[in-house]
């Protein structure tokens, strides 16, 4: 879950972490009933980078500049993210923009800091950045390390060390995949201060953060509208491009389902796990998500029943199958209860086959006729 910019300020102010103070607003009006001084800084609200470069942040002087701004803000699309709400601040006097972030290297298999003394929007084509690997638990010899590979003076060295740490805290405690800090600037006036926020939580670790409790809802740009609901049903639903919808039990089913389907020349059209011990409930859901996905042609339903009960399934996939005459359903359904579940099934027409390679066959020629 990415947050917007303005959460990840609050929870970075919440640490001691210097923040501009900041105002969201989401109709233009709303500006006649804050307090500013300017000039302010109007920031879209958008879940991802580079609105410096793509018009979406601006300086105004007045009130009437400021109502201009935001009537045009409001609504502007940034990477295909239209803008709903709109942050707006004090203009801060930059001396100077640096650049710190906290990640975990897959590859390295270790958490990491990175830094760049010269920060900003053009980061991405700096060569500047340095890397410091946390290996075993974090110490703030760590973020020292880091603020000296930068290249800072014993006085800017203490602070950015400082925010460092307090941004590691949140990093950890808050289960986040990325936090991040560009611009941390250096103000004319001798403060350090976090002009812009970026933090990625964990979803896998939302459950076990209060903090984020009812979070999901408003950040949606992971999500398609699907698969959060999926989420929130406790289904685990990706969408891919295909039109050949699966539902099976199990990661690992589900992804040789995938490849088989692949393989015979078909494109999935989601991955959807309903996991162990699914009921004649969690399976019904699972069929209307992936029938509600207007480019699937066909669903392939490929359940190994262990704590799985056959009979369950196939009573979802009876009561799918009458209430949605129009929809091919492919379905491959052995172990737990098989035969009171083909007892179920009888005369609904729905294809069962019980060999895989057949199965999957059958879909990929079903599902790829228009
Ligand atoms: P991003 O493009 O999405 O990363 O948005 P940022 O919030 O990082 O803003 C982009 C750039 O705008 C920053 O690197 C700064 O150079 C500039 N900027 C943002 N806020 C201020 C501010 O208060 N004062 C000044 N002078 N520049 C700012
Ligand atoms: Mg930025």
């Amino acid at each position: 879950m990415k947050l917007f910019e303005y959460e990840a300020k609050t929870i970075m102010g919440s640490v001691g972490i210097p923040v501009p103070k900041g105002q969201v607003i989401k109709i233009a009006e709303e500006i006649f009933n804050l307090k500013l001084n300017y000039p302010v800084v109007i920031k879209c609200q958008v879940q991802t980078g580079g609105r410096g470069k793509a018009g979406g942040v601006k300086f105004v002087n007045n009130i009437d500049e400021a109502y201009e701004v935001s009537k045009k803000l409001l609504g502007l699309e940034i990477n295909g993210i239209k803008t709903s709400s709109l942050l707006i601040e004090p203009k801060t006097d930059i001396e100077k923009e640096i650049y710190i972030a906290i990640t975990l290297d897959r590859n390295k298999k270790s958490h990491i800091l990175l830094g760049s003394s010269e920060g900003g929007v053009e980061i991405e084509s700096s060569s500047e950045i340095k890397i410091v690997p946390i290996s075993g638990n974090y110490n703030p010899y760590h973020g020292r390390k880091l603020a000296k590979l930068m290249g800072l003076d014993q006085v800017k060295l203490a602070m950015v060390s400082d925010i460092i740490n307090k941004l590691y805290y949140l990093y950890e405690n808050h289960d986040l995949e990325l936090a991040e800090i560009n611009p941390l600037v250096f103000t004319k006036d001798g403060k350090i201060l976090a002009l812009d926020g970026k933090m990625t939580v964990n979803d896998d670790a939302l459950d076990r953060q209060p903090l984020f409790e009812g979070w999901t809802v408003n950040h949606l740009t992971d999500l398609s509208e699907r698969e959060l609901r999926a989420k929130l049903a406790g289904l685990n639903l990706v969408e891919l491009k295909g039109k050949i919808g699966i539902i099976c039990n199990g990661a690992g089913l589900t992804m040789a389902t995938m490849d088989l389907v692949k393989n015979y020349g078909g494109e999935p059209a989601n991955f959807l796990d309903v996991g162990g011990g699914a009921d004649e409930g969690r399976v019904k859901r699972a069929l209307k998500l992936v029938a509600d996905n207007p480019n699937v042609k066909l669903i392939l339903v490929n359940i190994l029943g262990g704590i799985t009960a056959c009979d369950e399934v196939a009573k979802a996939l009876k009561t799918f199958a009458r209430e949605n005459p129009d929809r091919s359903l492919v379905v491959r359904l052995l172990g737990n209860n098989q035969t009171q579940a083909n007892e179920i099934m009888k005369g609904t027409g729905i294809k069962s086959i019980d060999d895989l390679n057949l199965a999957v066959k059958e879909a990929v020629a079903l599902g790829s006729k228009n």
